[in-house]
């Protein structure tokens, strides 16, 4: 079923907006009028299908996911609208006949981007929920509609400067706000308890500060199927604005208390990416929308079930990270104090409604609230995780026959914190890991005393990510190319892309391969004209690294790399090199100093290569600012080499890995996450693998058996790179400037705390793949081919195949086929 599309009621739809909401005509509205109008007309359409979804939800009362996320980085809306509903071409037709000369990517780009994530996580939800709708999986995303998403970055005199992200101030066309769905949501107060006539004790929470949580709804648009899910972000308000009418003092107090509660708990992301904060605002953000959301699933499920005995049949909770950990002890909460149910049965159906996505293992990201602060904030919630806790260690010891040594390692509670991986591991009835190798390392390592207990639950969902917006919208000539040549259907089956494969030595096809991607080049080159002022030489090699700024990720390690040949290219200017541009984007987090340095860094290494003459006719260095789903749109069709060389071992999966690959980049990368399934998919010669295995990683970790310092002293040209941090190459005016990195990277001999990411120790390596990109890019045809073949083989990295997976292994979703009469 696809989506009802008629031009003449559309153009209608168009001018009748802007004249009643600009009080203007075509001719003199602006651009942001305009896509105002352009996007009220297309949700106009969704609002059916829309309408159609939820009334065969309703009548068939299907199992229904909740997918819990404090971050969805979604981007924009109405491109990928438009391709997944298929009518992008009419509706360029629709504005060349009313004359605006205009293209609709113009209009496309007066969309702010939806930022509400960090990186990863955030944009593999996002991903999540194209794919549930292209499916027709009944499913909500769920989450909080911060009123400031991630920062802007803007670059001033090379450092990072953050501005607020006001994504929501010409008002957000996309979003509906259901009043009907409120939730009153609890902080704070005591709990006391009293025993009924038939002897049951209830608790109360007293004398708590509340604020309500109300919903907006997003539409999530499936791929020509009309089926439209919903992301349900919850915005905070206090609790009732007549409140201050009662003007004693506790109770106008109060009122003024809660009206700031209620301003503060969804003003902004925090902008952490893989680093805990125990920031006791955030933990008011986690219990606001696990809250609101699980207050909301059960009153539903209620509505259409008479039993809660049925509600794992129904209903389950997907949590993305420990974030939403909480929501096992509210469902408990729920199903104990609200619905009455003993402790047995309501654990049962707890571990039987809840399953937990692990997205890391480093120690700096895993959460643990401070009792006190978790108390104070959560009393009654506390109670229970102490329950859970409590039962859970007398199992350990009395089936499990485990040390009491072992059995503290594994409380939920100890050493004055509540360990949120292990609530969520002991309240759940599948741990998934995110990529093979980093769902390894949980069972044998990180989680290895859990695994022995719960062998049953631990599985593994590589991470994927969609086709429709990855390659449909930001590779529209690639996609039409492969269209053209193997049909649409890898629109909802990316396997079929193996098809590909045949072309990969056919000399017609690799020139209109090639020539797309030099288009792409050439499209990324204007952008960076534009926002850079660089000019870029796009027969020179792309070499693209975008992502988050993190030690673990080794930003680091490309930027001495790009030293080292410039150092190269110095002592021999005669000599031939391979043209090269190298690209970074990525933002920092406002309080990681040693990675905003980084950015300096790389921008002092820019300014210090592209104003050297010489050096300038090889190699091009651009740093581009405010990193983010609408410019990695643009960024990633363009890019020859996928740079993915973070410490092996660190990065559970990676998916900006995939979005390089599915867009034809070779990957120069490490053995680590979802790299080593992209190696297993193209093969050895496709790809370009360097470094230390997560085995050797963690083996050096353990025996202290590393010196970057030996390297440093035998190595004569790593040697005169690092110097260079230190003697004013770089930072002329201040050449104590990046001492700091220097310093980390090798301190004195010995010291096992200097490197610890081994970024020397893999330098080497790194630099003698980059030596073998060089040669195969050298070979014109032959790179042609492996591009090709890396796009062909990307099939497996769909996140379709993904949320399939989770569907049929975790979830127990079943497909909602539509009833052609609920249109
Ligand atoms: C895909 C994506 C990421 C994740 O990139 P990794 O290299 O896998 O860390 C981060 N930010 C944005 C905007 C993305 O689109």
């Amino acid at each position: 079923m696809s989506y009802s599309f008629n031009k003449s009621k559309f153009k209608e739809e168009i001018l009748d907006h802007v004249r009643n909401f600009s009080r203007k005509t075509l001719e003199d509205c602006s651009l942001q009028e305009l896509y105002q109008a352009v996007a009220f007309a297309v949700r106009d359409i969704i609002t059916d299908h829309w309408i159609a979804t939820q009334r065969a939800y309703n009548q068939k009362t299907p199992k229904t996911l909740y997918y819990l996320s404090m971050e969805f980085l979604i981007g924009r809306a109405l491109g990928n609208n438009l391709v997944n509903m298929g009518i992008m071409e009419e509706v360029q037709e629709v504005l060349d006949e009313l004359n605006i000369k205009i293209n609709l990517a113009a209009i496309e780009e007066q969309e702010p981007d939806a930022g509400l994530g960090n990186g990863g996580l955030g944009r593999l939800a996002a991903c999540f929920m194209d794919s549930l709708s292209t499916l027709s999986y009944p499913a909500y995303g769920c989450g909080i509609r911060y009123n400031y998403g991630i920062f802007k970055q803007k670059i001033e005199d090379g450092y990072q400067v953050e501005y607020p992200d006001d994504w929501l101030k010409n008002g957000n066309p996309w979003e509906v706000k259901r009043t009907d769905n409120a939730r009153e949501i609890k902080f704070g107060g005591t709990v006391s308890s009293f025993v009924d006539e038939r002897g049951k004790i209830h608790f109360v929470q007293q004398d708590y500060e509340s604020v309500l949580a109300i919903p907006y709804d997003m539409p999530i648009v499936g791929y020509k199927n009309g089926f439209i899910n919903a992301l349900r972000l919850w915005d905070a308000e206090a609790p009732d604005k007549f409140i201050l009418r009662f003007f004693d003092q506790g109770a106008y107090q109060k009122a003024v208390e809660q009206q700031t509660l209620a301003k503060t708990l969804v003003e902004v992301l925090y902008p952490n990416d893989n680093h805990y904060q125990g920031k006791e605002l955030r933990l008011k953000q986690q219990y606001f929308f696990v809250s609101a959301t699980l207050q909301q699933a059960i009153a539903k499920f209620k509505k259409s079930h008479s039993s809660l005995y049925l509600l794992p049949e129904k209903v389950v909770f997907q949590m993305n990270d420990t974030h939403p950990a909480v929501a096992v002890a509210e469902l408990m909460r729920i199903l104990l104090d609200e619905e009455q149910l003993e402790w047995d049965e309501a654990f049962d159906i707890t571990t039987r409604t809840c399953a937990y996505t692990n997205h890391t293992i480093m120690i700096e990201a895993l959460e643990s609230w401070p009792i006190d602060l978790f108390s104070k904030l959560l009393p009654r919630i506390y109670q229970i995780i102490e329950e859970i806790n409590r039962r859970f260690c007398i199992s350990l010891r009395e089936e499990h026959h485990l040390s009491e040594n072992i059995i503290h390692n594994m409380s939920i509670i100890s050493d004055g914190q509540i360990k949120m991986a292990y609530l969520a591991i002991v309240g759940s009835f599948s741990v998934n890991g995110v990529a093979a190798i980093h769902t390894e390392i949980l069972k044998k390592d990180v989680l290895k005393n859990f695994y022995n207990v719960y062998p049953q639950k631990f599985n593994n969902k590589t991470n994927g990510i969609t086709q429709r917006r990855w390659l449909g919208h930001a590779n529209p000539e690639l996609a039409a190319l492969i269209t053209h040549t193997i049909g649409d259907k890898w629109y909802t089956d990316l396997m079929e892309l193996k098809k590909l494969l045949p072309y990969a030595h056919d000399k017609s096809f690799m020139k209109e391969f090639d020539d797309i991607k030099f288009h792409n080049k050439v499209r990324l080159a204007q952008y960076v004209k534009e926002h850079n002022g660089i000019v870029l030489n796009p027969h020179s090699i792309y070499d693209v690294q975008v992502k988050r700024l993190h030690e673990y990720k080794r930003q680091l390690m490309n930027v001495l790399h790009i030293l080292m040949l410039y150092n190269e290219i110095k002592d021999n200017p005669n000599g031939n090199f391979v043209p090269r541009t190298f690209i970074f984007g990525a933002k920092a987090a406002p309080g990681y100093r040693k990675a905003k340095l980084i950015i300096k860094l790389i921008n002092a290494v820019a300014d210090k290569v592209n104003n050297d003459p010489l050096v300038r006719k090889y190699l091009t260095v651009v740093f581009i600012e405010n990193y983010n789903v609408s410019n990695a749109e643009i960024i990633i069709p363009a890019a020859n080499v996928s740079e993915q060389i973070s410490t092996a071992s660190k990065e559970a999966s990676g998916t900006s890995n995939m979005k390089f690959m599915l867009n034809g980049a070779l990957t120069v990368g490490t053995l680590d996450g979802a790299n080593i399934e992209i190696y297993e998919e193209v093969g050895p010669e496709n790809i370009f693998i360097f470094g230390l295995t997560c085995q050797e990683v963690l083996e050096l970790y353990k025996s202290g058996n590393y010196s970057p310092w030996d390297i440093y002293h035998n190595d004569s040209e790593i040697n005169r790179t690092l110097k260079s941090l230190i003697n004013g190459t770089l930072s002329p005016d201040s050449p104590d400037l990046f001492v700091e990195i220097y310093e980390s990277l090798i301190n004195r001999a010995g010291d096992n705390l200097s490197d610890p990411y081994f970024i020397l120790k893999d330098l080497r390596p790194y630099h003698a793949a980059q030596k073998l990109v060089d040669k195969a890019y050298l070979d014109k045809e032959g790179w042609i081919q492996k591009a090709i073949i890396n796009t062909a083989c990307s099939g497996k990295f769909s996140s379709d195949r993904t949320i399939k997976q989770y569907s049929s292994e975790i979830w127990g979703l079943e497909s909602l086929k539509m009833n052609k009469k609920s249109y």
